[in-house]
């Protein structure tokens, strides 16, 4: 399997810190609104390459944060005269609904930022004891960029050309800095702003410190992939860079991957200019697996832009599997049973070469755009060769191809399968908060919803596994 590497901006055969195991990190959003289909982006994508990796035999440690502090998210709560966690808290639930309509499954671990504080507060004190970092006259703590050679690695700028054009990176405020290029590690509150205790004074933490602590609590000091949207790369991912490996003394991430963004009108879809549509909004107009399908049609790394004209042709290709498939689940009504005929076991070693195709576009750095056009040849095979005279075995096994397929991408085609992959991990989640909460009678009541819709749960001592019956 190949990875396009933002650090060395080559393709990469991927090769895990430990065998069969793979440690990701995503960044997630800020919580102050709901999230807008270009933060699905990120979501989608990546959850395809988890589950693609999870398809080849991995067990994905799959973490990902909500930034739950944020400048953004305290003028919101000031606006609206509640606390800014009535804010983050909202948003975070709301963001998981949209997740689980995506059907993008929930990560291992979803940190949220204010209740990793303790952990910030110790990898900061370990970078002022190692000179990377200093404290200014009001309690504010400077990462010192100059102190790690390195600097500059991920995004391949020049330190040099960016100290020139830094005049305006040092703004108002900022005049404490030792060089424009060093950023905050801890901050001092201002009125009206949540705050911590800390060595330095009263106040919260840098935006950069969160993932690379979050990082580190949950997936150790090196980790296999760390992803997020293209525009994380400069400053975000390399100031995670410098403050990881300048506390841990060791390579932070092996392979960085970015996504490209979600365009309209050829410009970046962003709250801040207002040019965005969130989740909720396309749910109105289309079945969000519409909205998947979109997404995943595109290389992950392209820029996409967003259209009606994409989004209806979204919508059709994903109705020709799903039509595929309610035909095959028609055909297995009445499908003769017993074994294969020789030419039925022709055609289905032949149907075979789809599921490597398939994989050969998902090893080439994902390419879910190459994977659904084997995904579609597999439907027109269907299509072409199985008829109202086929066996059941036969159709099965091409169904069963047709489904996988679209189901590692985490498109629902078999729409017998009402309950989506993600809704019942969503639901296993809630129940295992349900029993930490000792509230037993919601965790019960979780298990028969998902016990009525055909869901076993086993409780494992790796967590809960679940398998329809
Ligand atoms: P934010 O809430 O702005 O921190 O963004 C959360 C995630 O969404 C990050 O990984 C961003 O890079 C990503 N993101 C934000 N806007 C876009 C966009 N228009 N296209 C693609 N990814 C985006
Ligand atoms: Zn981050």
């Amino acid at each position: 399997m190949k990875i396009f590497n933002t650090l060395s901006r080559q393709k990469e055969e991927f090769i895990p810190l430990e065998e069969g195991k793979v440690s990701m990190y995503v960044c997630g959003p800020t919580v102050y609104n709901l999230i807008h289909i270009g933060n699905a982006r990120p979501m989608i994508v990546f959850d395809t390459a988890r589950r693609y990796m999870e398809h080849k035999g991995y067990a994905v440690n799959y973490v990902s944060n909500f930034t739950d502090v944020d400048d953004k998210i305290i003028k919101k709560a000031n606006e609206e005269g509640v606390d800014p966690c009535v804010i983050s808290e909202r948003y975070i639930e709301e963001c998981r609904k949209d997740m689980q309509a995506l059907n993008v499954k929930p990560a291992t671990t979803h940190p949220k930022a204010t209740e990793e504080i303790g952990g910030m507060i110790e990898m900061i004190q370990s970078l002022i004891d190692k000179d990377h970092a200093y404290v200014a006259k009001d309690g504010t703590v400077y990462f010192k960029t100059r102190s790690f050679k390195q600097y500059g690695k991920l995004s391949h700028k020049n330190l040099d050309d960016l100290r020139s054009g830094g005049r305006s990176l040092l703004v108002s405020g900022e005049e404490q800095k030792q060089d424009p290029l060093d950023f905050v590690l801890w901050k001092p509150k201002k009125e009206g702003e949540p705050y911590w205790e800390s060595p330095w004074c009263e106040g919260r933490p840098g935006w950069h410190i969160e993932c690379s602590v979050m990082s580190k609590r949950y997936l150790g000091d090196e980790i296999d992939i760390h992803a997020g949207g293209e525009d994380l790369i400069f400053p975000h991912h390399e100031n995670e860079i410098a403050q990881s490996e300048a506390a841990n003394d060791k390579e932070f991430a092996k392979y960085w991957m970015h996504n490209g963004f979600l365009n309209i009108d050829n410009k970046k879809m962003s709250k801040s200019e207002g040019n965005f549509f969130t989740v909720r909004d396309i749910s109105e107009k289309y079945d969000l697996q519409v909205l998947r399908f979109f997404m995943l049609s595109a290389h992950y790394r392209s820029p996409l832009n967003f259209s009606a004209e994409l989004m209806e042709a979204a919508k059709n290709g994903l109705d020709r599997i799903v039509t595929s498939v309610a035909n095959l689940n028609y055909l297995l009504k009445n499908a003769a049973d017993g074994e294969m005929s020789e030419e039925e076991q022709k055609l289905a070693e032949e149907a075979k070469a789809y599921i490597a195709q398939f994989d050969a576009a998902m090893d080439d750095d994902f390419n879910t755009a190459d994977a659904i056009s084997a995904i579609f040849d597999l439907v027109k095979f269907a299509n072409t060769h199985v008829s109202e005279n086929a066996g059941r075995a036969f159709v099965q096994a091409v169904k069963d191809e047709i489904v996988l397929l679209s189901d590692i991408c985490g498109l629902i085609v078999d729409k017998q399968e009402e309950i989506l992959d993600a809704q019942i991990e969503e639901l296993i989640r809630e129940r295992q908060e349900a029993r930490k909460a000792k509230n037993f009678a919601r965790a019960d009541e979780i298990r028969d919803t998902l016990a009525a819709q055909g869901i076993i749960l086993e409780d494992t001592r790796e967590g809960v596994k679940w398998k329809r019956a």
